[in-house]
């Protein structure tokens, strides 16, 4: 599936300002970022539901962007479910089959077989008032997924369910996706879950798309400081730059001190120093980029982490996260120095933020 420069204004409102993706047959692709800033418009688009303003859905390389939503070889999964309350588990599964002229008998299979891939074949005859909410996504999702679609779209499915359901349905839901082999394209707001489920995911903000890459490649290496702060924690600091220190890396001023970053700034523009908190340490290392002084401000617990949180010279704080086990000699005043190897600092520019 491919979007081709796609737009969407609602009166003067831009909603999505330009977005191009090429989604794999059979991958499960995530659109990622904060409220608003136009993912959902963008799954009603592949669906349908909206018209593009301009630009492209191709779907198998045709382009789909003027068939009605019923025409499309895609099938969405909403938040609140969307099930008739009246009808039973079954026939709300069987639904949509009645459109496409389905033999009884295979209608029937066919809802069998859904109704097992989500683990509800003992549920059929259950109305959905009678189902928790877990089970209710599953039989949207069944019900989605009988129809035999090419790209399945899911908008936040899991967002009403608590967090450890959430949990579990994520790894069935990628399971799923396996089993069936086609293309899902999964709208969150949830770093984790994006993270987690994803062979690629695209993050947004204010209506474009700041990087796509798989979830490693854009945990590991953001191309901008915006990603790097959506997507788990990060350090980021203005720095000034010294010079170049040697080929492909850069010596900037930081906390009173010289650091080597691992990379050239992108371009003579703004840039930012992003650091994740767990690349730094307030133990020696070998090779560090610098030893950065600095003083404990605060120490905060979180179960298999702490969060040791430092001030430098000119009062900017860093996060330093470290196993509790090895951050608990740590409190508030103590002098420390604050180590790092030059890969884990990059130069960035600020991207959405800014
Ligand atoms: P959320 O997670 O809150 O749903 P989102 O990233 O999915 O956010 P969209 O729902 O796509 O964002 O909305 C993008 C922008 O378009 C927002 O500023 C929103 O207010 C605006 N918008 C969305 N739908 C409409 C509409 N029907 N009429 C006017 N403006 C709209």
């Amino acid at each position: 599936m491919q979007l081709d420069d796609l737009h969407k204004s609602y009166g003067e409102v831009p909603a999505v300002r330009g977005v191009t993706l090429d989604v794999a047959a059979g991958e499960f692709f995530s659109l990622l970022g904060p409220s608003g800033c136009g993912k959902t418009t963008t799954l009603r688009m592949i669906a349908g539901f909206e018209t593009p303003t301009s630009g492209q859905v191709l779907i198998d390389g045709s382009d789909v962007s003027r068939v009605p939503p019923n025409d499309r070889p895609v099938n969405t999964v909403f938040q609140n479910y969307a099930l008739f309350p009246f009808m039973s588990v079954e026939d709300n599964v069987a639904f949509g089959l009645r459109y496409q002229k389905v033999p009884k008998a295979d209608a029937k299979r066919k809802v069998a077989e859904a109704l097992e891939m989500v683990r509800m074949g003992q549920f059929a005859k259950r109305k959905p008032g009678q189902l928790s909410g877990g089970q209710q996504q599953r039989i949207a999702l069944a019900r989605a997924i009988v129809l035999g679609p090419r790209v399945l779209l899911l908008d936040e499915p899991l967002g009403a369910l608590d967090a450890r359901l959430r949990k579990t349905l994520q790894i069935e839901l990628k399971s799923i996706q396996e089993s069936l082999g086609i293309t899902f394209i999964y709208v969150t707001h949830d770093q984790e879950e994006a993270l987690t489920m994803s062979d690629r995911l695209a993050v947004m903000a204010g209506g474009l798309v700041e990087q796509v890459g798989t979830p490693a490649e854009v945990y590991d290496a953001p191309t901008t400081a915006y990603v790097a702060d959506f997507l788990g924690s990060a350090n980021i600091l203005d720095v000034e730059i010294v010079g170049p220190a040697s080929e492909g890396r850069t010596s900037v001023r930081v906390g009173g001190v010289t650091v080597q970053c691992g990379n050239r700034p992108p371009d003579a523009g703004e840039v930012k120093l992003v650091v994740r908190p767990e690349r730094l340490s307030l133990e020696e290392m070998t090779e560090p980029s610098g030893a950065i002084p600095a003083t404990v401000a605060r120490v905060v617990y979180q179960g298999p982490t702490t969060d040791v949180i430092v001030r430098l010279a000119a009062g900017e704080e860093l996060v330093v996260r470290r196993p509790s086990e090895r951050a608990g000699q740590h409190s508030p005043g103590d002098t420390v120095t604050v180590h790092c190897r030059e890969d884990a600092l990059r130069l960035l520019p600020p991207g959405a933020l800014s």
